[in-house]
């Protein structure tokens, strides 16, 4: 086997690796001055003095028992052979270190050597060789002669670790890359598969941190907006101080749970407020019941008290003596004063009853409010259960940070019913009310899972259809069209029809919602101008 002398720029590995072939082919044994020679002439450097001892020296001498030239030929076919666990590199780097701890004790150098060969042999690490943990200090290696592939194996574990679960394939090939790298050696191809692979997760989880703080600024704005809303309401106060304290300090798992919890507390009081509501609106409706009763009674007793002032009018024009008269006119004092009692009760009864009407009005307007703030603090509309402007913010954001690399499309359509006005004067706003829901249902029913529909005020509604351009997502709101030409829902016993109109546009890289809506709206106003029940397309 031929190979050329290394040069004293060569790693120290290696010229030691080459000095040890040269005195096993010399037949010398490896004494340090022998070995120290040896050396220097490989690496090109000064030969240092050679006495006769050190020359002619008997290897008994030294180690009487040691067979080094056996050793050091096992050592040259150990260098020669590869294996998973002991790359060339890495076999290298232990030699070294163990020249380096035991160069000056010929006898702990014929051990050790001897114990890192029967390690490769063996395909095991060395403990004492090659330590997971620092060296102790007397064989301490050199910074530069680290077990890396160890280190890189458990960088590489830690960054696969932090990776989301969404990153799997990185993650995956990141791990590949780290076994390739204790198998082979830092090869260029590894060192760079490595660089990109590092680079592809910083990004990953640069943006992981971004996606945490802006969950962290969610709940923080969030926890402020509920906190405005409880004002003097105790049963959010202290969710909500907890909540913001913990928020102070970045997004926690903990911080975050506190954030569903204080969410399903104010859903639930929703609720609450509703039952509340509905209360009132019953009691009201009791209350106008028993005055309308009142007033009727009202009514009974003077329309009798006009009869009886009839009957007794025609008594005294008939009257023919004073004691007749006066015995009408005791009458109809009788009758007068009974009856101003009743209606004078009655007033004040009708007095108290107001007082508690208003009371009540006033507090179904309070709770109504209540009901809208809460429904705007949520980012699902009340009456459809589908986003409201809030989630559809959301929902667009999300579709966007999706869409980080602008190669996809985003059609935005907006809908509006047609002759709205029209059915909620013709069959009442409850109806309206069911008809808004239905046709949200509809719409939800009719769109793919990855598909948004918020409700975006009245009796509009925007779409967002991800991955979509703008022709199939007209073809789609126009199919939907033909689909409501069936009835949406039954009143009275009677079909439903309802309409809409809409316009769709594509939404542009780097445009906001509302800049997209703009041109929604217009080709909304052209679906409407040109016969409504159509979409139009800016
Ligand atoms: P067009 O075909 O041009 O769209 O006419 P339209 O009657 O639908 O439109 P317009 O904007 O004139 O009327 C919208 C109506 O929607 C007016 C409003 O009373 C009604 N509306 C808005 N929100 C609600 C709601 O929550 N429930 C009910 N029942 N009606 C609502
Ligand atoms: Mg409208
Ligand atoms: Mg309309």
């Amino acid at each position: 086997m031929k190979s050329d002398p290394p040069s004293a720029l060569a790693p120290p590995a290696q010229i030691a690796k080459a000095a040890l072939r040269r005195l096993a082919m010399d037949k010398l044994e490896p004494t340090p001055e022998h070995f120290a020679r040896a050396y220097a002439q490989e690496a090109g450097l000064p030969l240092p003095p050679s006495g006769p001892a050190a020359s002619t020296a008997p290897a008994t001498s030294v180690a009487p028992t040691l067979d080094w030239a056996a050793l050091i030929e096992r050592l040259a076919r150990g260098l020669e052979r590869g294996s998973r666990q002991w790359t060339g590199a890495r076999k290298k780097q232990s030699l070294q270190r163990v020249l380096d701890g035991s160069r000056h004790d010929p006898a702990r150098l014929h051990e050790r050597l001897d114990r890192l060969v029967a390690s490769w042999d063996g395909g095991t690490a060395d403990t004492e060789i090659e330590p997971s943990a620092p060296m102790p200090l007397d064989d301490a290696a050199a910074p530069d002669t680290i077990a890396w592939p160890g280190v890189m194996a458990d960088l590489s574990a830690t960054v696969q670790q932090a990776l989301p679960a969404t990153a799997r394939e990185l993650a995956d090939a990141l791990g590949q890359a780290a076994r390739r790298l204790a198998l082979d050696g830092a090869t260029n191809d590894v060192v760079l598969e490595i660089g990109s692979l590092c680079d592809r997760s910083r990004r990953v989880l640069v943006h992981n941190r971004h996606l945490a703080d802006e969950l962290g600024t969610l709940c923080r704005a969030m926890t402020d907006s509920l906190g405005e809303l409880a004002e003097d309401e105790s049963w959010a106060r202290g969710q909500i101080e907890l909540m913001r304290e913990r928020l102070s300090g970045g997004v926690t798992a903990r911080g975050v749970r506190a954030a569903g919890d204080l969410l399903q507390a104010t859903r639930v009081r929703q609720h609450e407020l509703k039952r509340e509501r509905e209360q009132a609106r019953d009691a009201l409706k009791q209350l106008f019941q028993r005055m309308l009763g009142e007033l009727g009674e009202i009514g009974t007793h003077t329309g009798r008290f006009n009869d009886q002032v009839q009957r007794h009018a025609e008594t005294i024009a008939r009257a023919d003596s004073v004691q007749g008269l006066t015995d009408v006119v005791q009458e109809l004092l009788g009758e007068t004063r009974a009856v101003q009692q009743v209606v004078v009760s009655a007033r004040e009864r009708l007095h108290s009853e107001h007082a508690r009407a208003a009371l009540l009005e006033q507090r179904v307007r309070d709770l109504e409010g209540e009901l809208r703030r809460l429904a705007d603090e949520v980012s699902t509309d009340a009456l459809t259960q589908v986003a409201n402007r809030r989630g559809l913010m959301q929902a667009f954001d999300a579709e966007r940070l999706r869409q980080a690399d602008g190669a996809t499309v985003l059609a935005v359509g907006l809908i509006d019913i047609d002759n709205f006005k029209k059915l909620n004067d013709s069959l009442g706003h409850a109806a309206g009310d069911v008809a808004l829901k239905a046709l949200a249902g509809r719409v939800k029913q009719w769109l793919r899972p990855v598909d948004h529909v918020a409700r975006f005020g009245g009796e509009e509604f925007v779409v967002l259809l991800p991955d979509t351009a703008v022709e199939p997502a007209q073809e789609l709101l126009t199919k939907l069209q033909r689909q409501l030409s069936a009835s949406l829902f039954m009143h009275d016993g009677r079909e439903v029809f309802v309409t809409f109109s809409a316009g769709v546009t594509a939404c542009r890289a780097g445009e906001t919602l509302d800049d997209a809506l703009e041109r929604a709206d217009q080709a909304l106003y052209e679906a409407k101008r040109t016969g409504k029940n159509r979409t139009c397309v800016a």
